[in-house]
Order: C-alpha cells, then sequence, then structure tokens
C-alpha cells in the first residue's frame, strides 16, 4: 500500500503561482530592421520585408529584411575584403574584440532575454538562465583560444578558412548564432550569417551590439531572410565554408550543393535522442530529467529526449510519476518567470507537431496530456506522453520537434542498446543508473555523439557536440570546434 502511495503521486491543492511577468520596459525593438553588411544597417536591394510575430500573441513584432542574392552577394563581398587584416590582426587583439563582445552580451543580457522570448516563445527563465548565459560563455570561451591555436595544435601550421556562410536555425536564436560567430572569429575567419526567418531579432540585436564592440567593418555580416536567402549562401562562389544548423532535410540538400566545390562544411542536424532508465535508477532525479529532457524549450531542441526507454519491472512506476508530473507544469506566457512550457515557436511548427498527434491516435495509442489551461491565442501545445510505442511507429522513428514523448519498454540492456540505436539519427543520449559500470558500457555502445549520464541537456562551450549518422558531421564546442575553422596542415 504504501509503495503505491509514493508513486500515485497527486497534488491535492487549489494553490497557484501568482503572475510573476517579467519587465519589458527596458527593451528596445525597431519597428524595422535592415540587413547587417560591412558593419552598417543597408536596405535590403529588393526593398522586401517580412514581419516576425510573437508566436504567444500573434502579434506582429517587427519588420525584417529580406535579402536576395543580390545582398547575399554584397554581404560575401564585405567578408572578403575584411578577411586579409582581420586574419592577420595579432591574435591577441582579436581576442580581445571576442571578449568584449562576450561582456556587452552579459551587460544586455535582461533585453536579450526578453526579447528572445517574445520572438520565439521560449519561457523567460530559460533564455535568461540558459540561452543568453550560454552564448556569452561561447564568446568567453574561444576569446581564450584566439591567441593559442598553436597550442591547441601543437607542431602544426594554422590558417583561417576565409569567408564561413552559417544558416542557423530558430530553436535557440542567439546560442546558435554565438556557437556559428565565437570560433570563426577566434580562428581569423570572416562570416556571413543568416538567422532564421521566424527569430531573426537576437542576431539583429547581436549587430547593433557588435558595431558597439568596434568590431572591424565585414568582419561580421547578418543577412535575413528565408530558405532562399540560406541558398543564395550556400551557393555563393566565394565562401569558403558552410556551417550549418537545421533539419536533416535541408542538410542534404546544401550537402549535395557543395559536393565538389572545395567547401568545407560542417552540419549539425536533426536527432530523437534514446533516454533510457534503469530499475536501479535514482527515480525521482529520473523522473525530473525525462522532464527536462523532452518539455525543455517547448521539445524544439535537436538532442530533446523524445524516446523514452523504461525498464520493465519500473514501467508503472516511472509512468505514474511522469503523469503527476506533467499536471504540475505551468503552460502559457513565456514572459512569466513561472512558466515551463511556453508557446510553440510558429503556426507552422504548431500544425506539424498536431499533425503526429494525430498520428499517435490513429495507431490507437495511448495516450496522456496535462490537464492543463492553455491560453485560446497563440501557439500552444499541452505536454503529452504516448505510452507502449512500436519500435516501427512513426513517433518513435520521425523528429517530431515538439512536446511529445513517445514511451517505450525494455528487458536486457543488449535489448535496449539495439533499439536505441535503431534510427537514423544520432546525435545524444540520456542514461540513468546507479551503476557507473552500466552507464560506461551503454555510452561506449550508443551511437550518438554526446551521452549524458544521470543528467540531461546539459550545454558547455567547452565540450564538443555533434552527431553520428544522419544527425550531420563535424563538431562545435570545445577544440573540435576549432578545427571546422582552420586549415590544419
Ligand atoms: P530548417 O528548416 O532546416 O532551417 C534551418 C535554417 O536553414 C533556417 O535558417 C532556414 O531558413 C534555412 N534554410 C531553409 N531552407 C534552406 C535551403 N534550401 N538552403 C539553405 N538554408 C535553408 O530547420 P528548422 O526547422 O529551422 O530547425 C529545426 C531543425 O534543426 C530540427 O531538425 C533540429 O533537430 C535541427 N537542429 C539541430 C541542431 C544540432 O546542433 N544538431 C541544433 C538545433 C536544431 P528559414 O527558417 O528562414 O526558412
Ligand atoms: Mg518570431
Amino acid at each position: 500500500m504504501a509503495k503505491q502511495n509514493s508513486f500515485s503521486l497527486k497534488f491535492d491543492t487549489d494553490w497557484q503561482y501568482a503572475p510573476a511577468p517579467e519587465s519589458t520596459d527596458h527593451v528596445e525593438i525597431k519597428d524595422r530592421y535592415d540587413l547587417f553588411i560591412g558593419g552598417k544597417f543597408v536596405k535590403p536591394s529588393s526593398n522586401k520585408y517580412f514581419k516576425t510575430i510573437n508566436p504567444a500573441t500573434e502579434e506582429p513584432i517587427a519588420e525584417i529584411a529580406e535579402a536576395n542574392e543580390k545582398d547575399v552577394d554584397s554581404a560575401v563581398k564585405a567578408a572578403r575584403k575584411a578577411f586579409p587584416k582581420w586574419s592577420s590582426l595579432a591574435a591577441k587583439e582579436r581576442g580581445k574584440y571576442i571578449y568584449r563582445i562576450a561582456r556587452l552580451i552579459q551587460e544586455r543580457a535582461r533585453e536579450f532575454s526578453v526579447i528572445e522570448s517574445i520572438d520565439g516563445g521560449k519561457p523567460i527563465r530559460e533564455s535568461r538562465d540558459i540561452d543568453i548565459p550560454l552564448a556569452a560563455a561561447h564568446f568567453f570561451y574561444y576569446a581564450g583560444w584566439a591567441d593559442k591555436l598553436e597550442y591547441a595544435f601543437p607542431n602544426r601550421k594554422v590558417e583561417p578558412l576565409g569567408v564561413a556562410g552559417q544558416i542557423i536555425p530558430w530553436n535557440f536564436p542567439l546560442l546558435m548564432a554565438a556557437w556559428k560567430i565565437a570560433p570563426a572569429l577566434a580562428c581569423g575567419n570572416c562570416v556571413v550569417l543568416k538567422p532564421a526567418e521566424t527569430t531573426s531579432l537576437t542576431a539583429l540585436k547581436l549587430a547593433e551590439l557588435i558595431q558597439d564592440a568596434g568590431l572591424p567593418e565585414g568582419v561580421v555580416n547578418i543577412v535575413t531572410g528565408a530558405g532562399k536567402t540560406g541558398a543564395a549562401i550556400v551557393n555563393h562562389k566565394d565562401v569558403d565554408k558552410i556551417a550549418f544548423t537545421g533539419s536533416t532535410e535541408v542538410g542534404k540538400m546544401i550537402q549535395k550543393a557543395v559536393a565538389g566545390t572545395g567547401k568545407k562544411t560542417t552540419l549539425e542536424l536533426g536527432g530523437k535522442a534514446a533516454n533510457i532508465i534503469f530499475e536501479d535508477a535514482p527515480i525521482d532525479q529520473a523522473v525530473e530529467g525525462i522532464i527536462n529532457g523532452i518539455f525543455f524549450n517547448q521539445g524544439h531542441v535537436c538532442c530533446a529526449g523524445s524516446r523514452l526507454f523504461i525498464q520493465e519491472s519500473i514501467k508503472e512506476e516511472v509512468e505514474q510519476k511522469l503523469k503527476a508530473r506533467l499536471e504540475t507544469l505551468i503552460v502559457g506566457d513565456p514572459l512569466d518567470k513561472n512558466t515551463d512550457v511556453g508557446a510553440i515557436n510558429s503556426k507552422e511548427q504548431l500544425d506539424s507537431i498536431e499533425k503526429y498527434l494525430k498520428i499517435g491516435k490513429a495507431e490507437g495509442l495511448e495516450s496522456f496530456q496535462a490537464n492543463v489551461t492553455v491560453p485560446k491565442k497563440g501557439y500552444f501545445c499541452k505536454p503529452t506522453l504516448f505510452f507502449n510505442v512500436a519500435q516501427s511507429s512513426r513517433l518513435a522513428q520521425e523528429e517530431i520537434f515538439g512536446p511529445i514523448l513517445a514511451i517505450q519498454s525494455f528487458r536486457t540492456v543488449d535489448e535496449v542498446i539495439e533499439k536505441a540505436n535503431n534510427t537514423p539519427y544520432g546525435l545524444s543520449a540520456g542514461v540513468w543508473s546507479d551503476k557507473g559500470s552500466k552507464a560506461f558500457n551503454l555510452s561506449s555502445q550508443l551511437k550518438a555523439g554526446v551521452i549524458w549520464a544521470n543528467t540531461f541537456n546539459k550545454f558547455d562551450p567547452t565540450s564538443p557536440f555533434g552527431g553520428y549518422k544522419e544527425s550531420g558531421h563535424g563538431r562545435e564546442g570545445g577544440m573540435h570546434g576549432l578545427e571546422a575553422y582552420l586549415k590544419i596542415s
């Protein structure tokens, strides 16, 4: 009886959190943003602009310039022009500029956090405590490497590549910009970066900050627009390297487009991570980790723990605890400091997630949704669990990129390794066990670039990140992240 009580948790209370909205008074957002080329904001040659909206309210926030091939060409030319001086600048001076960017991000962290949440829908707690501090940490970390490249690669000659074209997704906008720009600059390259269409604002604020940091003109160029703008960067003849983070589908198109051109690539693509919980795991800690693994950033995380494997002996207990925990998640206003799950990034993404909810239903899967009220306006999705998902189900095979967890079970270590690896992806995985030997055994057998043990979704600039198989190639972060931006001979 006692055991049953311990996992049929009920939070019998009418107790509510009082709203704790983050203030937006200190935030400055212009009505319209131009392209950042050669150190200046310039109008797009087509004079076309598109709206960026707040996914929590569906209201427009600002107009963003749409860059066409001509604008991309101007940006690449500006980067090329800046390259000789930037790459021959004393390395420690280069480092100072990067430190300055890091410090300015820290100074304006509050403003960046609020804009990230308004433009992309993520909870302010996450942008404030994770996205923005980690973006600053990436600049700090790579600033330190700028004058130590010969120590990173002893007895080798290292040279920058030239102009790097960088294309990023909408799930961690400023953080992905930092992952791309910081190592490229530290290694002496110049860049042309394209943020995602739905979340360009923090990259454009970064452009303003880069102006304030006095970075030489043309070292960083930011061109906004949709997929076509990205394709123009990929196909530009004078780009030496393409660094792409996004979907596997677009990653494959990019790989084809650059084949035979001599352009170097790093591709950080999709994922379908297995989060594996053994019967000897610290269960409550694991439940928290599973919740974080899939509902952090509304599940818009390439390395989200979207497939949960529970050892059969603890299946009932873990599932009960997950349901109970789901009921306590607060879904709603991204700017409220109590919010756990914010808005889905766009209508398009919400439609895609809802398609998977229908697929789960059509497959006859048992499901559980938190009994939470979601705001009527805005793009919201209730956190959802699907139970007894078959290995062949689309819910277990395809990346949903939303707050949906596909739960499976297993009996033996060999069985779970086989199931976990049975996916075209290989970006990340999680193991929950009291036994270090088990965690080490699994980490050597799971085909994934990052494996967390008794934790999940932990990021650090010193640690390399990247995928196997259809999750891409190349590593970002750590010393490995330098290699992606250097010719090493
Ligand atoms: P996406 O559609 O591939 O878009 C990524 C970026 O590429 C966006 O800036 C997009 O522009 C641009 N783009 C679209 N079509 C293009 C083309 N033909 N040529 C060049 N660029 C093009 O991916 P998403 O939906 O934004 O992001 C979600 C995906 O990113 C997920 O699959 C996720 O797993 C992956 N991701 C991976 C990592 C990692 O490190 N492995 C990290 C985060 C996300 P628009 O947005 O303006 O269309
Ligand atoms: Mg937006």
